[in-house]
């Protein structure tokens, strides 16, 4: 056996301030990185084409890293239970390190690649690093995991956050014989995007790698935190973080973002500026709950958590569900919302919520359909946010607010109170009124003369019905219930 440990990277894309890499690295200079392109994953029919773009433009970033520490990353493509043993066995790896994962399909991988190591003799190290604390660190008084976010957040952020990690600065490599060896058992070059059968052709949002993670951080931190709060329900201005990527993937560490808001913090002058920086910190904390509660409630990725809506009579409408999809429902603000997420793979936070709200309380269609739909296009997809979002939106999550139906029209009034955003996705309606556009009463001749269509299903109308099929479903639940007890008695 030789000093070598391999250290599988998955949605840690990066050398600086990894907890793995780390500790891989303290326990041998010959740390080598390894990813591995997963058909399970890039296979399914969930996969956006912007998301493969940032991953691959981030693993090359990642390869420049290793290169530059003296070390390497090496590919592998195909399912990591045969490829990663296979090359560890083949090298005589010491050990496999890895950053653990709190999805469902992630940890049975992990468990079964525990399993295949251990028959061959070669030790695997799994770490926390993905969160501020691991699932488990953060519960209630008797111990269980939150279901309510409030009380989650009080608890969390009393709670001691680690400094960031010192980044890898050298490693040892595999040498001529084991690069000789590591080929023959299947690494390859990074292929490119139309290898993996994607194209993407707009300019990402967030360039891949750490280093464009960090300075988006930097610059951030550096203004737009200061006024959170203030400026970031409104989808025309530039007043998020815009680092959902970095974070799903890993580009940056949680650490150093969390230790940049703390700075931030403490070089704001009012107290007015450190409750938008907290605001912004909730959003993290918001992020560490979903993933938290995909942990502790894996059924959360099948189907709905409240009972009304286990079975809940979806009416599942195609030509509902496609217009929707396209961004041509009619509703200015929902149809500009499809239009930025067709175009640039990527949403803004309260246009995502009043999408999802239409799609599961106007369209009254099933919540898991418009989660795949952002899973296909969304840059930053990701199973517990994604899931958390549409769950939260559909009242079917957590959240025991029974029911939020969003009116589109003054969520537009209210959010984009100039139409800024509308004109800005939907070029056909330009030229209409500030009025017209935010309220959606646009004369049927208009609409036509744009080529726009008519509102699809009347915001009203619906909104009565699905409150109407609620209840319903809620009657039911209570007389299901009762039924149960009298058989007990
Ligand atoms: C229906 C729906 C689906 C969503 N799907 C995703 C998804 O697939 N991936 C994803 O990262 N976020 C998702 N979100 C949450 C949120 O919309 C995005 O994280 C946010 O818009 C990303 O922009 P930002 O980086 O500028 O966020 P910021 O406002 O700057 O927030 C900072 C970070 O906090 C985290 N965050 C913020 N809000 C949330 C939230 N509500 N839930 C969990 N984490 C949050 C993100 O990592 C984000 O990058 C979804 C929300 C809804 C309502």
């Amino acid at each position: 056996m030789t000093d070598l440990v391999l250290f599988w990277h998955r949605r840690d894309l990066r050398t600086i301030d990894n907890v793995g890499l780390s500790a891989a690295r303290q326990r041998t200079p010959q740390v080598v990185g390894v990813f591995c392109l997963d058909p399970h994953i890039l296979e399914k029919d969930d996969v956006a084409p912007a998301r493969v773009a940032y991953l691959l433009g981030s693993l090359q970033e990642l390869q420049a890293s290793y290169a530059q520490v003296g070390s390497q990353l090496l590919i592998l493509q195909g399912d990591p239970l045969q490829r990663i043993p296979a090359l560890a066995q083949a090298l005589q790896a010491r050990a496999v390190y890895l950053n653990r994962d709190v999805e469902p399909y992630g940890r049975q991988r992990d468990r079964a690649m525990q399993a295949a190591l251990g028959a061959m003799g070669i030790e695997i190290q799994g770490y926390w690093d993905q969160l501020l604390h691991a699932p488990g660190q953060v519960v209630t008084g008797t111990g269980q995991p939150y279901t309510v976010y409030t009380p989650f957040w009080r608890n969390w952020r009393n709670q001691t956050k680690a400094e960031p990690i010192a980044p890898l600065h050298d490693a040892i490599g595999l040498t001529g014989e084991q690069q000789a060896i590591s080929q023959s058992m299947g690494v390859i070059p990074l292929p490119s995007l139309t290898d993996l059968g994607f194209s993407w052709e707009h300019p990402l949002l967030l360039a891949p790698g750490t280093q464009a993670a960090q300075e988006q951080l930097d610059q951030f931190c550096a203004q737009a935190i200061d006024t959170y709060d203030e400026q970031r329900n409104f989808p025309a201005i530039d007043g998020t973080s815009r680092l959902s990527a970095a974070l799903k993937f890993g580009t940056i560490g949680i650490r150093t973002v969390w230790a940049a808001s703390e700075t931030a913090d403490a070089h704001s002058r009012s107290d007015e500026t450190r409750q938008n920086i907290q605001t912004w910190q909730q959003e993290l904390a918001w992020r560490e709950f979903y993933q938290q509660a995909m942990f502790h409630f894996p059924e959360l990725a099948e189907g709905s958590y409240r009972k009304p809506f286990k079975q809940f009579p979806w009416q599942n409408n195609d030509t509902h569900f496609q217009a929707w999809c396209d961004g041509r429902t009619g509703y200015p603000i929902v149809d500009a919302a499809m239009r930025q997420l067709n175009t640039i793979g990527w949403m803004h936070n309260r246009c995502r919520m009043i999408v999802a709200s239409f799609l599961t309380k106007d369209l009254i269609i099933d919540w898991q359909w418009g989660e795949k739909y952002f899973m296909q296009k969304l840059m930053d997809g990701d199973l517990s946010a994604n899931n958390g979002g549409w769950q939260w939106s559909a009242s079917s999550g957590m959240d025991p607010k029974p029911l939020r139906i969003f009116n589109p029209a003054s969520q537009a009034q209210k959010f984009d109170p100039e139409g800024e955003y509308i004109r800005a996705w939907l070029p056909e309606l330009r030229r209409l009124d500030t009025e017209a556009l935010l309220t959606g009463k646009i004369s049927p001749a208009e609409r036509q003369s744009c080529n726009y269509p008519l509102p699809i299903v009347d915001h009203k109308q619906q909104q009565s019905r699905f409150k109407a099929l609620y209840q319903q479903q809620k009657d039911q639940q209570q007389k299901d219930q009762q039924q149960k007890e009298a058989v007990h008695e």
